[in-house]
């Protein structure tokens, strides 16, 4: 079958298409600035090369026209006709606690999404758009909804409670929800494989480290805690993003500031995290370069990154009384050896051991344990499109 997975942002729209017989990417691509001047699409065909172009985008529906046009292009295209696509997956990200599976995309459940919408104000409008465009485009296709939300449904009560009234989770539905859910379950189910473990009897950390970061723990199948909360906002430090912090501190900095809760806010998604404790940049390769330089700011980052990331996963050993496997993903997770090495530093004393060789390499599948560490530990790739790929497929059929 041939699967379109999208992942729509507000102003961005990520596609690929994937056989989901081979699980082989045919093609892929970004449209960026829709809705704005310049607006540009970015396609790349499997064995092809990449191609950019500008090309008026005033809204998603224009987006998919052009993502639709792209793949059918008589030269470069993966298809030769739309209807050669047998479904489209949607990345959507927040289904509260309506739902803890993906399902197949009707009326009610575009509904049920958008009685999400106040939960994720920023994402899930833009998913729904991505949706009815591609229903207008592609009417008799089946659409399927993968959430960021769903495998986190399994967590108990004492995970996602916040310590607020309760009737906040009863009126309003407040507690943690948790996110980064495909690539979770992803690289979790993969992780239980490669140690040679049923996934139903495997006890797994996957840290997920990016730009977003979240930590999430995997006992018998099922998610039972992660660092993110209500909102991607919770947990580590990230790039631009704050993590945890006391809600008293809030307060404190509004007063001497003299800044509204809004900007607030603001200050806390895009102007914390690496690039707000360092002043360097969000990049983490920035601030990492930058702290070996010796600034001293950089470091201090770096040192909270490793830290949190370090109690979390100390966390959730505590939480499931014991791990089989600790898995690093996502772009810091995957390429950089230093973050892992410091990071497991803090498990010396559980008889982890790192083998210096094996945590060099970048970016592919491998054990970076010794073989007499007492918990092994991988760098596995995530592919979130494949994950959604995968879920849409088996519902389709
Ligand atoms: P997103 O959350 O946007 O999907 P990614 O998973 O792509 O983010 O991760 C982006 C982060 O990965 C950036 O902070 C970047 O610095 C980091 N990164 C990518 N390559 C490397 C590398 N070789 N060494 C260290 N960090 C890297």
């Amino acid at each position: 079958m041939n699967i379109l997975v999208i992942n729509c942002g507000s102003s961005s729209l990520k596609f690929q298409l994937i056989d989901s017989n081979t699980e082989e990417c045919k093609a892929s691509g970004l449209c960026e600035r829709i809705g704005m001047d310049e607006s540009c699409i970015t396609y790349k065909p499997a064995n092809g090369e990449k191609e950019k172009k500008v090309s008026p985008m005033p809204d998603h529906k224009e987006a998919i026209r052009l993502v639709i046009e792209a793949l059918t292009n008589e030269k470069t295209g993966a298809l030769k006709s739309l209807s050669e696509i047998d479904a489209v997956g949607h990345r959507l990200v927040h289904g509260g606690e309506k739902f803890n599976k993906s399902v197949i995309i009707n009326d009610e459940v575009i509904k049920a999404v958008e009685e999400c919408n106040d939960l994720a104000p920023l994402h899930n409008p833009a998913n729904i758009i991505g949706i009815n465009a591609c229903k207008a485009l592609m009417p008799n296709v089946p659409m399927v909804g993968v959430f960021d939300t769903a495998i986190h449904q399994t967590m108990p009560a004492k995970a996602y409670l916040y310590g607020t009234p309760y009737e906040y989770y009863e009126k309003y539905g407040v507690r943690k929800y948790g996110f980064h859910g495909s690539s979770h379950s992803f690289v979790s189910k993969r992780a239980a494989e490669l140690v040679g473990k049923s996934y139903e009897d495997c006890k797994t950390i996957v840290c997920h480290l990016g730009n977003g970061s979240s930590i999430c723990a995997v006992e018998n199948g099922k998610s039972v805690d992660t660092s993110m909360g209500l909102t991607p906002l919770e947990g580590l430090l990230m790039g631009t993003r704050s993590g945890d912090i006391d809600a008293g501190a809030l307060e404190y900095i509004m007063k001497k500031e003299n800044i509204d809760f809004k900007e607030m806010m603001t200050i806390l998604n895009k102007k914390s995290g690496f690039l707000g404790v360092s002043g360097v940049s969000s990049d983490c390769r920035d601030v990492e370069s930058a702290a070996a330089d010796g600034n001293e700011r950089a470091k201090a980052a770096m040192d909270v990154f490793f830290y949190r990331v370090a109690k979390t996963v100390g966390g959730y050993i505590a939480a499931m009384n014991g791990v089989d496997v600790i898995a690093f993903t996502a772009g810091i997770g995957e390429n950089d050896k230093h973050t892992r090495e410091e990071i497991m530093k803090y498990f010396g004393y559980m008889g982890i051991k790192i083998d210096a060789e094996k945590n060099s390499l970048r970016g592919e599948e491998v054990m970076i344990s010794t073989p007499d560490s007492k918990v092994k530990v991988y760098v596995i790739p995530t592919n979130e499109e494949l994950k959604i790929a995968r879920e849409t497929a088996a519902l389709v059929k």
